[in-house]
């Protein structure tokens, strides 16, 4: 019978232990060619889909699981194990960014012909936020879509797209009012084949190596009326929804990674000796050890506070930006430190630790910076 720890079940044991088993098995021992490939083969997508890791949390008649929001939580942190956080990235991208908005602002069709293919793992998404000049600021895109007879006419660019080269529907973000401020943004759900839709270029990163990152243009790309997600002029506030899951999810993988992380220097400190003795018995790396145990732990805490209430129908915003924050930070730090207790070792690119460095720091920026966590934070505090 699997140990279970609060706010996880039997079940979510269960489910877990099978996750783990897979990654462990099918995904980690390529990680290494995966990452030199730059990109991870789309056959994991299709793999994940027939294990049904894909819609974990999605009504049966979609395909999905039937399971609660706590089951992507396992999901997301067994997927650390793949040890290529890059491969975590592209398929959270798929189960709880570019996705989610299907289900929640969906049409019947909508649902049937994207978010069906989706959970199978046979239709590829990205999500399409971010512009050249517009990040943080989401209500200061520039990418436009026009009504026009027998559609919409979209026009614009797209950058840091996550999946974006491989991907064969995107959930794009785009100004249908170019007066209307916040309320002049509405969501879409388009076909990457379309006329019009060409990736410019795949970008290099410090880290993420085997997700593919993508510039992405539209030149006078017709979609059909069907193609709008929601409703017209309500994109803004249902991408801030999209955005909430995606902060939770990225927190609990960037802190069950930190955690792997602070084992390994953990497993190493206990084997490596200086002055007589393992690192670990000098009373500085000891104690080093220790504070990252306890800020894991406290930030994780953060993380399954959230997330209970997100499975338990709230929508926690304050709790979410905080735990975003609070993990992003202690993550880049354990894992810095981490490195540090290697030695030279953890400089030295064949041990995994460096990679865990290079990759932790995106956490602090992808998916809204530290900054705007704290800008939510404070506002949410009456400032
Ligand atoms: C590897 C990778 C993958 C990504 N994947 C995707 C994806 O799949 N889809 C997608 O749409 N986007 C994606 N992104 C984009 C990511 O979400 C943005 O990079 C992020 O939101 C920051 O936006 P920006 O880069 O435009 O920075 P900017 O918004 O230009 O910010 C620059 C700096 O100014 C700070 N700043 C901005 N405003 C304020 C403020 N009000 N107060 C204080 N400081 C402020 C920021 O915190 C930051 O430090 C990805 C990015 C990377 C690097």
């Amino acid at each position: 019978m699997p140990m279970t720890r609060w706010p996880f079940t039997e079940e979510h044991e269960q489910l877990r232990k099978s996750i783990r088993d897979f990654v462990e098995a099918e995904l980690a021992p390529h990680a290494e060619e995966w990452e030199e490939a730059s990109a991870f083969p789309d056959f994991v997508f299709e793999r994940l889909g027939e294990l049904g890791y894909l819609g974990l949390a999605y009504p049966e008649e979609y395909g999905g699981g039937g399971g609660d929001y706590l089951c992507n939580v396992v999901l997301a942190e067994e997927m650390t194990r793949c040890n290529s956080a890059g491969l975590a990235m592209g398929v959270a991208v798929q189960t709880d960014m570019a996705v989610p908005p299907l289900y929640k602002f969906g049409s019947e069709e909508q649902k049937r012909r994207y978010l069906v293919p989706a959970v199978a793992g046979r239709k590829i998404f990205c999500l399409g936020i971010s512009e050249p000049d517009a990040g943080s600021d989401v209500a200061g895109i520039k990418t436009t879509a026009t009504k026009t007879d027998g559609g919409w006419l979209i026009n614009g660019r797209k950058t840091f797209i996550t999946n974006g080269a491989r991907a064969h529907a995107m959930t794009l973000v785009a100004r249908t009012d170019k007066d209307a401020g916040h309320q002049g943004i509405s969501l879409f759900v388009v076909d990457t084949d379309t006329d019009g839709f060409r990736v410019e270029k795949t970008l290099d990163k410090v880290g993420m190596h085997s997700s593919d990152t993508a510039e992405i243009t539209f030149t006078d790309m017709l979609v059909p009326d069907e193609a709008l997600l929601g409703k017209e002029g309500e994109g803004f506030y249902n991408i801030s929804w999209e955005l909430q899951g995606e902060r939770l999810i990225g927190a609990a993988g960037a802190i069950a990674g930190a955690r792997r992380s602070m084992e390994a220097a953990l497993a190493y400190a206990k084997e490596r000796k200086t002055f007589g003795k393992p690192i670990g018995r000098h009373q500085a790396v000891r104690h080093a050890l220790a504070d990252m145990a306890t800020e894991i732990e406290a930030a994780q805490q953060l993380v399954y506070s959230a997330a209970w209430k997100v499975a338990n129908g709230e929508y926690p915003v304050r709790e979410i930006s905080m735990a975003k924050l609070i993990t992003g930070e202690v993550a880049w730090k354990v894992v810095d430190k981490a490195l540090q207790l290697f030695g030279g070792y953890g400089y030295s690119m064949e041990f995994p630790i460096q990679r865990a460095w290079r990759d932790a720091r995106l956490i602090r920026i992808g998916g809204g910076t530290d900054e705007i966590m704290r800008e939510v934070i404070g506002r949410m505090e009456g400032l």
